[in-house]
């Protein structure tokens, strides 16, 4: 089924993904597209691009949601923008099959170039309970809830008498000691710890962060030094840094712990938070297609960007990001392909957008190569990490170097002044620890006051 009112006489660049590979490719290309008399189209489910690195400090209140996410409608002017999901790619007969968001239709999309940039996806185990009560930091809705969740919890704590309930509540696991996950306990505390300075009825000493990590280090983008260093501080602000330890169960609000090395045993704990950052992987969409794909699932590329199997590269076909198996031609990346990480899928979106356009003018492809900047990253207000070009440091240094770099790489100068300002308004007026209520269930209190029987009979307002 062909959907109608979408572009038909005109050749079609379809870009599956609109996140940080789909978005700058189809910034830097709908214009030159569009008066070529072709047609840029972004599949995504969302019609925003997500700027990942802002969800530990959305998690925090340092940024509104809203501000760290780009508009595609507002940014993209020039394309076809559709809100769906593609659900499989016949690359032979340049089809793909879509799934309209919610209740939108399903169909059919022809295509003359595609664009496989689907991301990643949160990569979990097969731990009892963890799908159950965990939750993950891969979108903005994460984000926000975890927010919500963590000031409610503080809430629910300094009114209970019940030490058990209290503890529960004031214990708040992240499992994952990689960027997300050490950027997401620092900055989740450094909330907490104010929250709770301004309640009188609880006390900084009763929170307890956890942070798990099953390697012998944290954060493989920093030096060693540096990432010790990071342990040292986090355990100074009080956070139970556990390496070599791995999630054995999160049944019933009770985590299990297990040591990595010798498989036994190393605590437990009852909580109402488990934040699970260790690791993503391909989008698994791409399976279904007749593209290559490797044994991590990843869509095989080249480093010119084109979709490469067995027998080189597929006509029409491109892939770059978190979803694609980039070689990584300094040498430095694990197993010769580029890390997922920003840092490479906007440069590889860039070099894209210029292969693409040679190949239509009959010109040279370049290959993708960069070498690895370094890193930021945001531990809570003034505390960071980081290591730029071989240099590492911390603290108040770090943590400018990491407002400075993300504030002035999110894409648009509309976000940058919105990001930029609500810092400004932060340092201003304080930190704003005030929770939301019900943002997961905002037809709540209409159900009950409509005489909702089932809603009114679990009311706890
Ligand atoms: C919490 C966090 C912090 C991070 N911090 C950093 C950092 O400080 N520095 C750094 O370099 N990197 C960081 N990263 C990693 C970085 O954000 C990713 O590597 C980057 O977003 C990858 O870009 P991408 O375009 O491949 O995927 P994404 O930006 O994730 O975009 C993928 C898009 O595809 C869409 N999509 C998925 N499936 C489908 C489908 N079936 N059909 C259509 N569309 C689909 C998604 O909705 C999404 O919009 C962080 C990641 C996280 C989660």
């Amino acid at each position: 089924m062909a959907f109608n009112q979408l572009a038909k006489d005109r050749p079609r660049l379809l870009i599956v993904g609109g996140g940080y590979v789909g978005f700058t490719l189809a910034q830097q290309l709908q214009t030159r597209i569009k008066e070529s008399g072709g047609v840029v189209t972004v599949v995504d489910p969302n019609p925003y691009m997500t700027y990942l690195p802002f969800l530990p400090e959305v998690a925090a209140g340092n940024i509104e949601a809203r501000s760290a996410i780009v508009p595609h409608r507002q940014h993209l002017k020039d394309c076809e923008l559709i809100g769906g999901r593609v659900e499989s790619i016949d690359h032979a007969n340049r089809t793909v099959s879509i799934r309209g968001i919610d209740q939108g239709p399903d169909f059919d999309l022809p295509y003359d170039e595609i664009v496989i940039a689907g991301g990643s996806v949160t990569r979990t185990f097969p731990i009892e309970g963890l799908a159950e009560n965990a939750i993950g930091l891969k979108t903005i809705e994460e984000a926000v809830s975890l927010r919500n969740w963590v000031l409610e919890r503080i809430e629910i704590a300094s009114l209970t008498d019940d030490e058990a309930e209290k503890r529960k509540a004031l214990t708040f696991i992240v499992v994952g000691g990689g960027f997300a996950g050490i950027e997401a306990i620092g900055e989740l505390e450094d909330m907490a710890r104010t929250a709770v300075e301004r309640n009188d009825r609880l006390k900084v000493s009763d929170l307890r962060f956890v942070l798990v990590e099953a390697m012998g280090r944290i954060m493989p983008e920093v030096t060693e030094e540096r990432a010790e260093k990071v342990v040292a501080d986090l355990r100074s602000r009080g956070i139970e840094v556990l390496l070599n330890t791995s999630l054995d169960s999160a049944k019933d609000q009770l985590v299990k712990l297990i040591n990595m090395k010798d498989k036994s045993p190393a605590g437990e704990m009852y909580t109402d938070t488990l934040v699970w950052t260790a690791g993503v992987q391909a989008s698994p969409f791409v399976k279904n297609s007749d593209l290559p794909v490797d044994e991590r699932g990843r869509v095989r590329a080249g480093a010119d960007l084109r979709v490469t199997g067995d027998d080189g590269p597929i006509k029409g076909a491109w892939a770059a990001g978190d979803i694609a198996a980039v070689p990584d031609l300094t040498g430095a990346g694990p197993g010769g392909f580029c890390v997922p990480n920003a840092q490479h899928a906007v440069r590889q979106a860039k070099t894209m957008a210029k292969n693409i356009m040679a190949t239509r003018e009959g010109k040279p492809l370049e290959d993708y190569y960069h070498e690895n900047l370094g890193a930021v990253a945001g531990l809570g207000l003034y505390k960071g990490a980081a290591t730029i070009r071989g240099v590492d440091f911390g603290g108040l240094p770090a943590w400018a170097a990491h407002r400075l770099y993300h504030g002035y790489a999110i894409p648009t100068i509309e976000r940058k002044v919105r990001v930029f300002s609500e810092w400004g308004i932060n340092m201003l007026f304080g930190r704003d620890t005030t929770g939301m209520r019900h943002v997961r269930d905002p037809r709540r209190s209409f159900k009950i006051a409509a005489g909702d029987e089932v809603d009114k009979a679990k009311a706890r307002l």
